[in-house]
């Protein structure tokens, strides 16, 4: 049973991606009620991801049936609760960011650390319920559509959430929430990274690859904790020049200078910390040459499936180097994106430099933008 006043069916339009390569196409689905454990959230905007792309590309191989709607940066009302839910201070017509789901049952999702979940991929890239593997829409002829994907399909009008995945915007600046509907995910894993997870010191060093939504976070927390040295690499001039305005003190450009002779150039043996945030195999493979010894590399972006990368065992192991998967910046969303907004609000986390807000209609020049190099494309849903 849920608490609102529709009928059974949610008739609602989304962005359907009818087969892996086929274009966002925006076409009317129908969701099943919410269950006892999920809510009806209403969409007012959805960050688009660089996973939302490869999703729609079918990069990741066959994790997901499709046709499918993507999108899981989601910021919406709440129009219907679950009677089981068990935040029960969330009410009907409080706004929501949304983020990742979670099985609820391993080991992480035991010991309070969500983004550790050891079914993380399955929970999330494969946009069905992780119980019962059931769908959570259709199309008008019949035709199942995968709408779960990260819990709550964002790409949607209206769209039933698993109750892991919302988190209470702390605010009634409902106009403002396409700022932080990335922070669901790209902004939470940049940011995270750094202060959540590798948490550098002032006088540590740290190299960044890839100028998105996650690098340039990652570059923001970076400089909250004061450190001395943050170099970013990308192939992108404007990037680069924004990066310096936001804080970065050495920018390279990787398609004109090699960027590990670069980094250490301004080193001498390499920095404390390296992240690829890229999800380029060519590009993850420099990480662990750009570290000194005793170093951390980590990876942050998405590479296709299946992609292997090449190290050179002897020397990683004799200087005791370390490599490390990021993951959502091993982040508890209902914790960490209230502080991500509260440091907005106190001028420390700029985000309102990186993100540009599309009409629904521009979905497709939104993802063409973002190829071409803009960071954080967000749509009004
Ligand atoms: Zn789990
Ligand atoms: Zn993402």
């Amino acid at each position: 049973m849920l608490n609102h006043a529709s009928s059974k069916d949610i008739n609602t339009m989304a962005l359907v991606v009818n087969q892996p390569g086929a274009e966002f196409r925006l076409t009317p689905i129908i969701f099943n009620e919410p269950r006892d454990d999920e809510f009806l959230i209403e969409m007012m905007f959805s960050g688009i991801c660089h996973t939302d792309i490869l999703m729609q590309q079918g990069l990741f191989g066959d994790v997901c049936d499709y046709p499918a709607v993507f999108g899981h940066e989601g910021a919406g009302i709440v129009r219907g609760i679950g009677k089981n839910v068990r935040d029960k201070s969330i009410q009907i017509g409080d706004p929501v960011l949304l983020s990742f789901y979670t099985c609820g049952h391993c080991s992480s999702c035991e010991n309070g650390q969500p983004a550790r979940c050891w079914n993380f991929i399955e929970c999330n890239f494969g946009a069905k319920r992780y119980h019962d593997k059931s769908v959570h829409a259709r199309l008008p002829n019949g035709q199942p559509v995968s709408a779960g994907f990260f819990g709550h399909s964002s790409f949607a009008k209206f769209s039933v959430v698993a109750e892991q995945s919302v988190t209470r915007y702390p605010g009634e600046d409902i106009e403002n929430m396409g700022l932080y509907a990335a922070g669901g995910c790209g902004f939470q894993t940049g940011a995270g990274a750094i202060l959540n997870i590798l948490k550098p010191t002032p006088t540590q060093s740290l190299v960044i690859f890839g100028l998105g939504g996650v690098g340039f976070t990652a570059l923001m927390a970076a400089k909250i904790l004061g450190l001395g040295t943050i170099i970013v690499v990308d192939i992108v001039d404007s990037k680069l020049e924004l990066a310096k305005e936001l804080g970065a003190t050495d920018t390279i450009n990787s398609s004109i200078a090699d960027p590990v002779a670069e980094v250490m150039k301004i080193t001498g043996r390499g920095a404390s910390f390296a992240i690829d945030c890229s999800g380029v195999p060519s590009v993850i493979e420099l990480l662990i040459d750009c570290i000194h010894p005793f170093g951390t590399a980590g990876s942050i972006g998405d590479a296709p499936a299946g992609v292997k990368i090449k190290i050179d065992a002897l020397k990683f192991m004799v200087e005791g180097k370390t490599f490390i998967g990021l993951v959502e910046g091993d982040s508890v969303p209902q914790d960490f994106l209230p502080e991500l907004v509260t440091l907005h609000k106190a001028g420390k986390f700029p985000i309102d430099r990186l993100v540009t807000v599309y009409p629904v209609s521009e979905m497709n020049r939104a993802v063409q933008d973002m190829e071409k190099g803009k960071v954080s494309p967000s749509v009004i849903i």
